[in-house]
């Protein structure tokens, strides 16, 4: 490329030209920036690999064209434009960004830098591209991840453990309500922004972050409107190489979801509440019937019977949707008595019907006495056993035991029925749950389990389930002495 003028031709300047030649040569071909040199027809006369690679397109097939051919339509313009303005009105360079088609039709982001230089008295223009497609891909993503946030109304945010510091995308004060100076946020704003209460359950789990490793909380923030504002956060404990704790996760505001909530809860409540009168009603004309007919009309006591039968789970099902709204509205209040815990298990399992298929055994210390609210620890009880005769149908036996675990006294109901799914088991006690709704043939509302967990935690006791499937399922609770 480079001609050596004629009165510059002495031995040792022409060592020096050559040693400079190649130098340049070796720098413009092994550069991993794509190069490329045209003339002032804007035609290209070389280009190295790195543009070769670039483009997609032979060398040979890039010499003799103009780099603007390759340009997506949007950018011609302003390159053209650009280009006057250094070959025509003198400007020594340019910069700019563009998109360019490879032959394979992908398109590829490049800044490029263009600069005019002499040679021999011909001008020449020296341009390098930079590829910067993956930027723009971040970008692109970035982006959508931004509007899909911004459309479910969650932002995400990070917490160091160790500085107390938040780093968070652009909604996340908005959604906590609140403000932001030039420090950022801390982990004090984020608990503060919920109200009083709220507040201090966020603490006492944040505190507990190195055991649990992973954050759920709902709570209401502090709201200028009437409507409370509730957020959900969710996040997971991350420990980097140098034993950096940072917490990672989402902040959503579902208040449209709770208020939802509410009006299900609302019509719930309702409907069974307008229900249980006529219900009553309903059981009692039956049960009058039942002992006005003689006992050998077959025909007749049978179907009272079964329609006896139907009511009492009509009658089952109307309790347990009252019982979760009493729950819900925080109205669960407890009678407390001190009882023997194996009595109470005889007493309560002896009116389960058991369809014949199973057989209850009551184990354990059987001298075990608790404190608590003697007919909401056999709901309990109930709930546990009916759910292993339902989902454990070919399972025979049904254990429950009592221990004494010191501090407190533990029952668990035991069955070897089908188990449950590890990754679902921590769901079972949300109100409305359901393993396997859709497909399940067996029917439910999917509150025992969460009406029990009410009961028990009322007692400040625990409650809990091991199971692993195909090998049946032991639901406990503890009650502290
Ligand atoms: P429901 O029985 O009305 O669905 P529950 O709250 O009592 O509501 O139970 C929730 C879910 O837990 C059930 O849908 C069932 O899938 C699962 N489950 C409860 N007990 C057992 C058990 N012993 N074995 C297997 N699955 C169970």
């Amino acid at each position: 490329m480079l001609e050596m003028k004629e009165e510059h031709k002495s031995p040792d300047f022409q060592v020096k030209f050559n040693e400079c030649e190649q130098r340049f040569k070796a720098i413009f071909s092994l550069t991993s920036a794509a190069t490329k040199i045209i003339d002032h027809n804007l035609t290209i006369i070389e280009v190295n690999d790195a543009l070769v690679d670039l483009l997609g397109y032979e060398k040979s097939e890039i010499c003799g064209t103009k780099i603007m051919e390759y340009a997506c339509e949007e950018f011609k313009v302003e390159w053209k434009d650009l280009q006057e303005a250094m070959w025509v009105h003198g400007k020594p360079n340019f910069k700019l960004d563009v998109c360019l088609k490879k032959k394979d039709g992908a398109l590829v982001w490049v800044h490029i830098t263009t600069i005019l230089f002499t040679e021999s008295g011909t001008r020449y223009a020296y341009t390098v591209l930079d590829d910067f497609t993956y930027l723009k891909d971040f970008e692109e993503s970035q982006k959508r991840l931004n509007m899909s946030l911004k459309y479910s109304n969650m932002a995400i945010w990070e917490l160091d453990l160790d500085s107390d510091k938040i780093i968070h995308t652009g909604d996340f004060a908005r959604i906590l309500g609140c403000s932001e100076d030039s420090d950022g946020l801390q982990k004090s704003d984020l608990v503060n922004s919920f109200i009083e209460g709220d507040d201090q359950a966020l603490v006492l789990l944040l505190d507990a972050i190195n055991e649990t490793r992973q954050l759920e909380f709902s709570g209401r923030v502090v709201s200028q409107g009437t409507d409370s504002k509730w957020v959900k956060l969710q996040a997971k404990l991350n420990v980097g190489p140098n034993q950096s704790r940072v917490l990672m996760g989402t902040a959503q505001d579902i208040s449209k979801e709770k208020k939802a909530d509410r009006y299900k809860d609302d019509f719930i409540s309702i409907a069974s509440h307008e229900l249980k009168t006529p219900v009553t009603v309903l059981s009692g004309t039956l049960q009058l019937m039942g002992r006005m007919f003689p006992k050998e009309d077959t025909r007749l006591s049978k179907l009272i019977a079964q329609a006896n039968q139907s009511m009492r789970k009509i009658n089952d099902l109307i309790g347990a949707l009252l019982n979760a709204s009493k729950m819900a509205e925080g109205q669960l209040h407890l009678k407390v008595s001190t009882f023997n815990i194996a009595q109470a298990v005889e007493e309560c399992c002896v009116n389960i019907d058991r369809e014949g298929k199973h057989q209850l055994i009551v184990e354990g210390d059987k001298k075990l006495e608790i404190r608590a609210d003697f007919e909401r620890i056999q709901q309990v009880i109930v709930n546990f056993v009916n759910n292993a005769i339902k989902y454990a149908p070919n399972a025979r036996d049904i254990r429950v035991r009592a221990t004494d675990e010191g501090e407190k006294i533990r029952v668990a109901v035991i069955d070897s029925g089908p188990g449950i799914d590890p990754e679902k088991s921590e769901h079972l006690f949300d109100r409305y749950y359901r393993v396997d709704a859709e497909g399940s043939q067996y029917s439910g509302l999917g509150l025992g389990l969460y009406i029990s967990s009410e009961i028990i935690k009322k007692h400040n006791g625990e409650i809990g389930v091991y199971s692993k499937l195909g090998e049946g399922s032991e639901f406990w609770f503890t009650i502290p002495k």
